[in-house]
């Protein structure tokens, strides 16, 4: 009887686990993909992903080719 006591509890954990994993997991996700900064090309002004953006003495560009033509001016 205890052993079928002790197997029922176990099924429960792993399923209490596998529910609260599950229920944790996409709001985990969301958070990371939606708050991604979006930040502005300091030479054409272009909105993009902090992510995609190329960085230069605290300046942010969309492309390798508007960071040097910022920089040369
Ligand atoms: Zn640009």
């Amino acid at each position: 009887m205890s052993r079928l006591l002790f197997l029922f509890a176990v099924i429960v954990a792993v399923y209490w686990l596998l529910k609260t994993y599950r229920k944790q997991s996409p709001k985990q996700d969301a958070p990371a993909t939606s708050s991604e900064d979006m930040v502005r090309c300091a030479q054409c002004g272009v909105h993009l992903p902090k992510s995609e953006a190329i960085q230069s003495s605290g300046n942010l560009f969309c492309s390798e080719a508007h960071r040097r033509e910022y920089e040369s001016r």
